[in-house]
């Protein structure tokens, strides 16, 4: 049984293309409703078989057709006026146009009745006008009421046609009873179905809903689930035949969701519309969040049979909203309570402190983190201090508080170790923790920290003054060598404070020229000839006077001055050197020292070259010292930076050598020119014998690796002659001269004949 849908138009009705009330279904429309509804060839003669409509039927009414249509004059009019008389249906043919194209239509309908063609064009007229009155609204009674209508005026119709015979009369209004049939059966199957069709669309949309789903029967005490869509079950991660006719969960008193549901359990049994965002854990543990919506649902009598459900899964939503609300109080890197979240705490524990109980602050700074920084890059930064936030979490106890207040700035407050002691051992496991060795960028770096202590009440009553007691504390513990931890006390303010003068000084140094350079003579141990001088950096400031490298240096590098001043001392020990050769001077080599931040700057040799050229100095003039500490904290970086500057001519040192414990492994892997032995073991020569021994070894593995040696610190005669006899290259000290300003080493150098 092929359906008729399978040929395109074939249901289409007569009357196609004209003006009508069924104007709005569209061709393929019938088409798919009749396929859907089964209505094919073979159900059309079905229809006609059992309501007995045959051709003779037709024959007789296509005999009487022109004698029905004189007798139905005026038929329309009649008719209409009856439906009008009907407020109902007087509702759906509003205005006089309306009713006039009604009119038409039914004149055609009308008309179609007794054509006696009753094929599948006719049946497609029909389903098109019962799709029509679904849509419109007009319900079978009403049509029913119409058919009848019209079979009554019939009657007297056919009657008339037929002569008034009764031989005639009963088979021809037989014939239009059966065709009136077959229309009856077709409309109030289309109307059925397209209801059918709307409630099966709702039900599917329903059903494809991402959100759940569900109506409850509203009898109580449990009101019984009656229907959960698909997201239903899904959201809540149970089959719907699990929840089927089991109590609704907004009413399960033992749910332990707590509040959310009494929300819900007021507006079921107020008979209104309730909202609430429920928890429930996870098979992880973690808490889903649901948001849950529930609506009354009520009959025609106004009474409330249903209640109608919709439950979303905000999860997602609600773990980023509780990330965000965590992240404006943690730090986002190691998830330790921000600054914010540590001054809110230690408010609270001032307010406890007022009631006698003690406590201690212990600020954290990193020693090396801007190092491994810049040389290490930031991913290597970054995992240093994920690491260095776990290790301080396990140094400290249960009941303290450590927070990241900054960069590489932590902060501990040590609850209830208002004594020195408690707070010394915390410090103590703090340090150790830090000593060994941090995993980051593909090698073992070395962090240290230094450790300020801030006892509450004894060093401050009030946040701020124990915060920058705490730290000032804690740059104590950096001016001691670092790597170590020290306790508040009333001279370090006064430091702090002239550490920051000295800083807001230092800024200005370089413009205002207060800076200069001081040079001290290396000579040949062999024959006491001049090998070169080092140019060490001096600021004349205007009250303190003449200000040493050792105390300024350090802020610069903390202040971000040291590439500045670095830069400077290169391009005016350039400038020196042209100058003194250009007057017959000549001096062979002036040696700089760079700070480890310029040596861990990728640009270096590139700007060393640029500021050589700009002064007209040569490479081959210039010593460049690197302390052994910065080499050896990246050595594989060192080899590279070290290599660059060799290949632009320049001749490199590795300054204060045997305090940075080299691996003689690495040495081996750096392209120097110079060991620079470290004054401290120069110092106790030639009586302290380990020292003599150290010196001596040093001397013979430089030899071994080719490099030079220069003994730094040479105070006495003594040290002179030692250090010579075991084969240092080059001499350096007070006991030749002191570091000079520029015009005074030419007058010791012509003094003492040298060059
Ligand atoms: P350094 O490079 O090891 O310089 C040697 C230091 O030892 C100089 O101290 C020098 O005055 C001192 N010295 C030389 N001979 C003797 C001696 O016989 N006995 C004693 N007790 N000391 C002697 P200075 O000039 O105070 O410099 C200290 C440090 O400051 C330098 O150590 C260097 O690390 C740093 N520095 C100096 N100038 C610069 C610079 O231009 N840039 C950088 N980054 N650092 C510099
Ligand atoms: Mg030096
Ligand atoms: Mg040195």
């Amino acid at each position: 049984m092929a359906p008729l849908a399978e040929h395109p138009g074939a249901l289409r009705c007569a009357d196609d293309g004209h003006d009508d009330d069924s104007r709005d279904v569209g061709r393929h429309e019938v088409d798919d409703i009749a396929a859907e509804m089964g209505i094919d060839a073979a159900e059309i003669a079905a229809r006609k078989a059992f309501l007995e409509l045959t051709e003779a039927d037709a024959a007789q009414l296509r005999a009487i057709r022109d004698a029905l249509a004189s007798a139905q004059h005026g038929f329309a009019d009649g008719f209409y006026e009856y439906l009008r008389r009907l407020p109902e249906l007087a509702a759906l043919l509003p205005d006089d146009d309306t009713v006039a194209r009604l009119k038409t239509a039914h004149g055609r309908y009308f008309d179609s009745l007794t054509a006696g063609d009753y094929g599948t064009a006719y049946v497609g007229g029909r389903l098109r006008v019962g799709m029509t009155h679904a849509r419109i609204g007009l319900t079978p009674k009403w049509y029913v009421g119409a058919f009848r209508k019209y079979l009554a005026d019939m009657l007297r119709a056919t009657w008339h046609a037929t002569g008034g015979e009764a031989e005639r009369f009963l088979p021809a209004f037989d014939a239009l009873l059966k065709v009136v049939m077959l229309d009856l059966g077709l409309t109030l199957d289309t109307y059925i179905h397209a209801d059918k069709r709307a409630i099966a669309l709702r039900d599917r949309a329903i059903e494809s809903s991402v959100n759940g789903v569900f109506i409850a029967a509203a009898a109580p005490p449990d009101y019984r689930l009656i229907y959960a869509n698909a997201a239903f079950s899904r959201i809540l991660g149970s089959p719907r035949e699990a929840v089927l006719a089991q109590p609704c969960l907004c009413t399960a008193a033992d749910a332990g969701e707590g509040d959310g549901l009494a929300v819900i359990r007021a507006a079921i049994a107020e008979g209104r519309d309730g909202y609430t965002t429920l928890s429930r854990p996870r098979a992880d543990g973690a808490p889903q969040w649901i948001e849950l919506f529930l609506a009354p649902v009520r009959a025609d009598t106004g009474a409330i049979s249903h209640f109608v459900g919709v439950l979303n899964d905000v999860t997602a939503r609600k773990e980023a909203e509780q990330q965000l609300a965590f992240l404006a109080h943690h730090d986002a890197l190691t998830g330790l309570p921000n600054r914010g979240l540590f001054d809110h705490l230690l408010r609270r524990a001032l307010a406890r402190a007022g009631r006698g109980e003690r406590f201690a602050l212990c600020f954290i700074d990193l020693d090396r983190f801007k190092l491994i920084n810049d040389s290490l890059g930031h991913d290597a930064g970054d995992a240093v201090l994920v690491e260095v936030a776990r290790r301080l979490r396990a140094a400290c106890r249960e009941a303290d508080t450590l927070a990241r207040l900054a960069g590489d700035e932590f902060v501990i407050l040590l609850e209830g170790a208002g004594t020195a002691g408690a707070a010394a051992e915390v410090a103590a496991r703090v340090l150790a923790a830090l000593a060994r060795p941090v995993r980051a960028g593909g090698r073992d770096v070395d962090v240290g920290a230094s450790l300020g202590l801030a006892l509450c009440p004894d060093d401050g009553g009030d946040l701020e003054t124990l915060l920058r007691n705490a730290d000032a504390a804690m740059y104590a513990a950096k001016a001691a060598g670092r790597n170590t931890f020290r306790f508040y006390d009333e001279a370090m303010n006064r430091r702090a404070g002239q550490r920051l003068a000295l800083e807001t000084d230092l800024r200005r140094a370089v413009a205002r020229g207060q800076l200069e350079l001081f040079y001290q003579p290396q000579l040949r141990a062999t024959d006491g000839r001049l090998a070169g001088v080092e140019a060490l950096l001096r600021w004349r400031h205007p009250l303190r006077g003449l200000v040493s490298p050792a105390d300024f240096i350090p802020v610069a590098e903390d202040a971000g001055l040291i590439a500045e001043l670095g830069e400077w001392a290169l391009a005016e020990a350039a400038r020196q050197m042209v100058a003194w050769r250009g007057r017959g001077i000549a001096v062979p080599r002036a040696a700089v020292n760079l700070s480890p931040r310029q040596f861990h700057d990728a640009g270096l040799a590139e700007r060393v070259q640029q500021i050589l050229a700009a002064a007209g100095a040569p490479a081959a003039w210039i010593e460049l010292e690197v302390t052994e500490s910065a080499a050896m904290q990246h050595p594989a970086g060192a080899a590279q930076a070290l290599q660059r500057l060799r290949e632009r001519g320049l001749q490199v040192a590795l300054d204060d050598f045997g305090t940075g414990h080299s691996s003689l492994a690495v040495l081996r892997t750096l392209p120097l020119n110079v060991l620079k032995l470290d004054r401290s073991f120069v110092q106790h020569l030639p009586a302290a014998e380990t020292d003599a021994a150290v010196a001596g070894a040093i001397v013979t593995l430089a030899r071994q690796l080719g490099l030079a040696v220069v003994a730094e610190g040479v105070e006495t005669e003594a040290q002179r002659q030692f250090l010579a006899g075991i084969g240092c290259d080059l001499l350096q000290g007070f006991l030749f001269s002191r570091p000079l300003p520029a015009a005074e080493l030419e007058h010791w150098l012509a003094d003492q004949g040298v060059l």
